[in-house]
């Protein structure tokens, strides 16, 4: 960034992260600035005739009236480049130290000194159009990236380095670009994070992110490039199930913001995530992942801020034609943010306090989610998941509120099923899924093209059980029909058997779709079995207490992903023990009417 002389402007008052500062040149809205002598950096959020505001990004304590504020020229951008996998940053991109974990004042996203190996993908003479890939980076600690053309600029080719090792910020490649003049390339480049990177076009969602979660993928799917929100309150697993989809889901790169959460479950996080092995590669997990930690005692202006950045981060490799998943924990953290900004601006509060705006920042965060063809001509996505924490667990309250207009999925966690140790504590009827129509394919092209059918069963005994439920605790479960203990039998095997997941067990942390299929056709086959069992005067005692019952319930638990032939057997023994059942059952009915 240029940097202007330091008597740009002067601040005049300050309350917290926001200031005033008397203008003696014109400043741009969402322009960076650099506040005080210790140059922190800051953003111009509104401008009067001869004022500015500024949120500053950084601590203000020890700033005074009469400190300088220097104009950059430049929007608040960041620095995206093959330095950003494996590494840990703050709300502004700049690289946290490895002891103390914190960032001097003012200081910038350098990431110095190290070097990458690049390989040109053109030659001089060449055109190079906006967001195009001129190089790749093979990085031995990380996955392959690739050099993209600025998407604000284009033009032919005149010269370009040959292979070999470069650090991020030289000139590689320099462009031609006609009236415009030179423009010089890096591996690097800077774009402001609160401006969406260009695409080609938009494509429908096509593939799930599979999740390696039974309750997602199975009944509450989401596809690549969409959007979800997980509510809950306190406790009920939100940042478990964030954690478990960093690591087990199927993206090529995970963008972790863990946003105004409190420090010590964000230390779980960067002390767990280096080592831990990718299921799928056997690498480091850390290779695909970049995270970014803005603490509930850091800024509160960095934690508005670290939103946008990771979502440009995410863009930045969805470009490159990689699968991206975004995992924010929790955006209802960075909606306080908001509010606490703008009560210190003294504007007028919506709902709950949050400004009017509140909703329409949401939508420009999850609108940011997409599938599509990047300029480079690739097909990329960026997958948002982001959790909400409801004060009191009160879905009906703005953040909540407001984030279910924009997402496509809906997975609500609840805090009776969390107190019950029922995790993931997902509520299968307050939870929803818009990507089902486009995902059934995924599910046929594995050889299951009754998926929907069978979600659908799932789900139709998992409500009519919430309703005999109510009715069983006024008559008692014993005086109800046999075909309606029949459905309480069922849910309670769905419940136990296939939505139940416990993220700590070795076996069951991850459900390949194999697994998850050979689970979903099994139960559909036992509840089938059980149905005519039932209509046939088999008692439901007899049948909950089969040997066979139990072992579904346990499956889980018990046949991992080496052992898939074991659901063959079980397959077997759950027709066995039916067809005997049946036989005997028939035989009694005969012996009482004769
Ligand atoms: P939140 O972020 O919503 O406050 P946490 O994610 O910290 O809640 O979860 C609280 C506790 O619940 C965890 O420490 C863990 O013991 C348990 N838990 C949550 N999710 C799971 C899960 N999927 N499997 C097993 N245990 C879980």
């Amino acid at each position: 960034m240029n940097e202007a002389p330091d008597t740009d402007a002067v601040i005049n008052w300050i309350s917290g992260p926001v200031l005033r500062a008397a203008t003696r040149v014109p400043f741009h809205l969402n322009e960076a600035v650099r506040v005080g002598r210790q140059r922190l950096l800051g953003e111009v959020i509104r401008i009067d005739a001869n004022e500015a505001v500024v949120q500053v990004y950084e601590d203000t304590t020890g700033l005074r009236p009469g400190d300088p504020v220097a104009a950059t020229g430049s929007p608040l951008s960041v620095k995206l480049g093959p330095g950003l996998l494996g590494n840990i940053f703050d709300g502004l991109l700049r690289p946290l130290n490895e002891q103390g974990r914190y960032v001097e004042p003012g200081v910038g996203q350098e990431r110095a000194g190290k070097k990458y190996a690049f390989s040109p993908l053109v030659k001089a003479g060449d055109l190079l159009t906006r967001g195009t890939l001129f190089g790749s980076v093979h990085r031995p600690d990380a996955r392959l990236q690739r050099c993209i053309t600025p998407p604000d600029c284009d033009g032919r080719v005149v010269s370009i380095k040959p292979a070999g090792e470069y650090s991020e910020d030289e000139t590689l490649c320099t462009l031609d670009c006609g009236e415009s003049g030179k423009r010089e390339l890096a591996m690097s480049h800077h774009w402001p994070v609160r401006k969406p990177r260009p695409v080609l076009n938009r494509r429908p969602i096509q593939g799930p992110l599979f999740t390696g979660q039974r309750i997602l993928d199975s009944i509450f799917p989401i596809g690549c490039g969409g959007r979800a929100a997980m509510p809950g309150g306190f406790g009920t697993g939100k940042t478990v199930l964030q954690e478990t989809l960093a690591k087990w889901c199927d993206a090529d790169v995970i963008i972790y913001v863990g946003c105004g959460e409190r420090g010590n479950e964000m230390a779980g996080v960067l002390h767990d995530f280096p080592s831990l092995e990718d299921p799928r590669t056997g690498r480091p997990l850390m290779e695909r992942t970049v995270i970014i930690a803005n603490t509930s005692n850091m800024p509160v202006a960095a934690r508005e801020a670290s939103i946008y950045t990771a979502v440009t981060v995410g863009e930045y490799f969805r470009d490159m034609g990689m699968r991206v998943a975004l995992m924010a924990d929790s955006t209802s953290r960075w909606a306080e943010a908001l509010r606490e900004i703008s009560g210190r601006l003294g504007e007028l509060p919506g709902e709950a306090g949050y400004p009017a705006y509140l909703s329409s920042r949401q939508a420009d965060f999850y609108e940011r989610a997409a599938h599509v063809y990047a300029l480079s001509g690739k097909v990329g996505s960026l997958t948002i998941i982001g959790a909400v924490s409801p004060p009191s667990a009160d879905f009906s309250e703005p953040v909540t509120t407001h984030t279910k207009r924009y997402v496509h999925c809906f997975w609500g966690l609840d805090a009776a099923r969390a107190q019950a140790r029922f995790y993931p504590a997902i509520h299968p009827l307050q939870s929803y899924s818009r990507d089902v129509d486009a995902l059934k394919h995924f599910w046929s092209q594995h050889g299951h093209p009754n998926w929907e059918r069978q979600r659908q069963r799932f789900l139709g005994l998992i409500e009519e059980q919430a309703r005999l439920e109510r009715m069983a605790r006024i008559i008692g479960r014993d005086a109800l029909p046999p075909r309606q203990q029949h459905v309480l039998l069922a849910a309670e095997l769905i419940n136990e058997a296939f939505l139940r997941q416990s993220a700590f067990s070795e076996v069951d942390r991850y459900c390949s779709p194999e697994r998850q299929i050979s689970m979903m056709q099994l139960i559909n086959r036992f509840i089938k079995l059980s149905e005519d069992a039932v209509a046939m005067g088999v008692s439901i005692e007899s049948i909950a207490t089969l040997p066979v019952m139990r072992k579904l319930m346990r499956m889980g638990e018990e046949i991992g992903e080496d052992d898939l032939d074991r659901f063959k057997d079980l397959n077997t023994e759950l027709d066995s023990t039916f067809t005997d059942l049946m036989r005997n059952g028939q035989h009694e009915a005969e012996t009482h009417e004769s």
